[in-house]
């Protein structure tokens, strides 16, 4: 009977420490992602941080109770730039929720100018020297895109753990590269298909955006630097801010994981890779 006792104790104990260790897990979902507005929760089980904000408040409110998060555990909304994709909801939910925003400074400028934000909204200049936040270390790093001061940012989580976050860039610039190399899991644009886009019924003037160096990069631009990353360590890969117009999931997933193929690296062994998708995105990543 004792020892029965103490197997039941040892087993709830052994319980209670599982519920501890997986609350404080880093989990990472990409609740919205592409050029329709882009959203993406980093933090635990129970509280965290979004990166952009790019969708309606009551969108963003209910794709986080989805994952489980309620409004009132995000501490912070960190803007990588003010195009409407990563900014769309932020005046309402700020104002409502009273959460507090990070951005680079000529980011606050711009939004200040084009009215995104008004005096209700606490809003404060990430430095490029990293700030702590809560629990983790956030760390911003310059994108190549056609805005006012763009970032990317790396996290480092509680347990040690790496994930950057590098969308809307034209180029993979050696600071990029320099950010993500040694990051366990990296969220990455795979925007367009070549043969799409140049196809397409785009503008001739909105190709050309899209296509230079401070636009966005394509799928193959992308699967060349996955695979430099999976080569140095990363492990976790997440396909972002896909075009709905020039390009497709299978299309996006197939040039980085033949490029990683090529490699002699193997998916789910040398490396996990998903696609995020555009609308309310489920997607769990733990760890
Ligand atoms: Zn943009
Ligand atoms: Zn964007």
């Amino acid at each position: 009977m004792i020892s029965m006792g103490n197997s039941v104790e040892q087993d709830r104990v052994s319980l209670f420490i599982t519920m501890q260790r997986k609350m404080k897990m880093t989990r990472l979902s990409p609740l919205f992602s592409g050029s329709d507005g882009n959203c993406y929760y980093i933090g635990s089980a129970e509280k965290g941080i979004l990166i952009d904000c790019g969708r309606s408040a009551k969108q963003i409110t209910s794709a986080l109770s989805g994952i489980g998060i309620e409004m009132k555990n995000i501490s912070a909304i960190f803007v990588t730039h003010e195009h409407v994709d990563h900014v769309k909801g932020l005046k309402t939910l700020v104002s409502k929720y009273h959460i507090k925003v990070f951005a680079t400074e000529g980011t606050i400028q711009e939004m200040n100018v084009k009215g995104l934000i008004n005096g209700n909204v606490d809003i404060f200049p990430v430095s490029y020297g990293g700030m702590a936040w809560n629990d983790m270390e956030i760390r911003p790093f310059r994108i190549s895109h056609d805005c006012r001061e763009g970032v990317g940012y790396v996290i480092t989580t509680s347990d040690g753990r790496k994930t950057a976050f590098a969308t809307d860039t034209g180029i993979v610039t050696d600071e990029i590269k320099t950010a993500l190399k040694g990051c366990d899991t990296v969220v990455i644009e795979s925007n367009y298909d070549e043969n799409m886009l140049l196809s397409g019924d785009y503008p001739y003037s909105l190709k050309r955006r899209i296509l230079s160096s401070r636009g966005h990069i394509s799928n193959e631009v992308c699967a060349e630097t996955v695979s430099e990353l999976v080569e140095t360590g990363t492990t976790r890969i997440i396909l972002a801010h896909l075009s709905r117009k020039n390009n497709m999931p299978c299309l996006a997933e197939e040039a980085s994981v033949s490029r990683l193929t090529l490699g002699s690296m193997k998916r789910n062994s040398d490396y996990i890779l998903h696609v995020a998708e555009h609308e309310n995105n489920r997607l769990k990543i733990v760890y």
